[in-house]
């Protein structure tokens, strides 16, 4: 077998980018753009000692899980890695990555998890989920002025008026604002150079709210022509915000340090209710609700409907009756945080980065939250502190911060440090909430709690980004 060979083979797998997996000469192959249950003839691209990758040439037998990609653009853009798969085949792909990462890396017996892991909470429609798109602007070989996407790992732009995972407000942002750059004679970035002005255009939504926002990222110190863009944005139902952020730097980071906001309020405002979530029932919503101000700069959840029923599941897991002390590590702008002290006596929320915890206060001020306080630092290194204050004879932490009921994590793909389930399992809270974004370094840090003494109560995957690959987890741990 060499590179550029042409073979059949039928496609019996999916790997974790969405790639089809299938074994022909007794080497397994990573079969890009191949959906499970296909039979293709496939190129080979790159061939290891004992596997290869390549690509398909041809689909000989679709599989029965094909659909026809709503997006014309799906394949060059690669934002969407399993748009060709029927959304059902996609939540039960997700459901058995975590199935499979908990039973190969975690190694917990398949019994238990069949007895523990509770259905895929999946989305009703999986299309314009999404309240935030940065679309990056450019030109044409005509040079017209044209917004859309990076084509996958590049950085050459696809023209897209319409990413059908963001809201439809989206093209009339997009239309207005190239239709002034064309006017007004305003180029847009060039990354090579260097050169231009407009670089990306970032655009949020509140989805309870309707409130629209705009920035243009411009590598420049002030936006021409101002005004003539606020006539053209402000008569945009919803429109709430229009500014401009300062990105001089050449750099794949989107947003600069300086937003100047010249029309509006200098944020949106968007709520997360609360929703019903017994296991197995509807989500329905419930009358508590947080409210959030988001700024250009700010995290904020994507998906809004999804993460309303994620983050009731984790306070649903906490099991809170309002005596409480919880710590929430990895908190960001204190989403979870604010939900959980609702149900608690006090949380204590840590976050890495400054930023997030400035909207964190403000957001518990906002909504009249007394009982949540933050600290900004690494979990691993928050948590050893003030183990280290209570043995100094300096200030003492309160009591309830070693020995809380309740901790939640909800740490980025690379999982919790060492250090910080070390110390998490010194805490000997009741319950440990795992949320996740990444089954396998879920399942290293839970294999890591249950040597330390906990136990698996109960395993819920959930669909936070239909099309894409990723999953989101949450994961109940009981001290036995
Ligand atoms: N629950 C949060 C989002 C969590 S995303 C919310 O809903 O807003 C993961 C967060 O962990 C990010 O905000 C990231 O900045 C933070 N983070 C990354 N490494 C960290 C660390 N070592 N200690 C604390 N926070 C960290």
């Amino acid at each position: 077998m060499q590179k550029n060979d042409l073979f059949e083979l039928s496609i019996i797998d999916m790997g974790a980018g969405g790639e089809g997996i299938g074994r022909y000469d007794g080497m397994t192959f990573f079969v890009k753009d191949a959906c499970i249950g296909d039979v293709v003839r496939a190129r080979a691209t790159k061939i290891k000692k004992n596997y290869g990758y390549a690509r398909v040439e041809e689909v000989l037998t679709p599989s029965t899980f094909r659909v026809t990609p709503k997006c014309p653009v799906y394949k060059q853009c690669g934002g969407c890695q399993i748009q060709a798969l029927s959304y059902e085949k996609q939540l039960e792909y997700k459901q058995e990555k975590v199935r499979n990462a908990l039973i190969r890396i975690g190694g917990f017996p398949e019994k238990e998890i069949e007895r523990k892991m509770l259905p895929i909470v999946g989305m009703e429609t999986p299309f314009r989920y999404r309240n935030k798109a940065q679309f990056p602007a450019g030109k044409d070989k005509d040079g017209n002025v044209i917004t859309g996407f990076y084509a996958a790992r590049t950085h050459h732009i696809i023209p897209v008026e319409d990413c059908l995972l963001g809201v439809e407000e989206n093209r009339g942002i997009l239309n207005a604002v190239q239709s002034w750059m064309t006017e007004h004679r305003i180029s847009p970035y060039d990354e090579r150079t260097g050169e231009g002005l407009v670089r990306h255009i970032l655009i949020r939504y509140g989805f309870t709210t309707k409130e629209l926002m705009v920035c243009l990222v411009i590598n420049g110190a002030r936006l021409p022509f101002a005004e003539e863009l606020i006539a053209l944005l402000k008569p945009i139902s919803g429109m709430t915000s229009i500014s401009y952020n300062i990105n001089p730097f050449q750099t794949n980071v989107i947003l600069g340090e300086k937003t100047e906001c010249i029309w509006g309020l200098p944020y949106i405002t968007d709520y997360i209710h609360l929703r019903a979530c017994k296991d197995g029932d509807d989500f329905a919503l419930t009358d508590t609700a947080i409210a959030y101000h988001i700024s250009p700069q700010s995290f904020y959840q994507v998906n809004p409907v999804q993460t309303e029923k994620l983050y009731s599941t984790a306070l649903e897991y906490a099991g809170l009756t309002g005596k409480e002390c919880v710590w929430d590590l990895y908190c960001g702008i204190g989403t979870i945080s604010l939900f959980l002290s609702q149900r608690a006596k006090q949380v204590y929320g840590v976050e890495a980065v400054p930023q997030a915890i400035e909207d964190a206060k403000a957001n518990a001020k906002l909504n009249g939250i007394t009982n949540v306080r933050f600290f900004v630092g690494k979990a691993e290194e928050v948590l050893p502190d003030f183990y280290a204050q209570a043995s100094s004879s300096q200030k003492q932490p309160e009591a309830d911060m070693l020995r809380p009921d309740v901790i939640v994590v909800d740490p980025p793909r690379k999982g919790c440090d060492g250090k910080c389930l070390e110390v998490m399992l010194r805490m000997q809270p009741q319950r440990i909430v795992y949320v996740s974004c990444d089954p396998a370094t879920l399942a290293r840090d839970l294999r890591v709690l249950c040597d330390g003494g906990y136990a698996l109560e109960k395993v819920r995957a959930f669909d936070q980004f239909g099309q894409t690959v990723h999953v989101e987890t949450v994961v109940c741990l009981s001290k036995f």
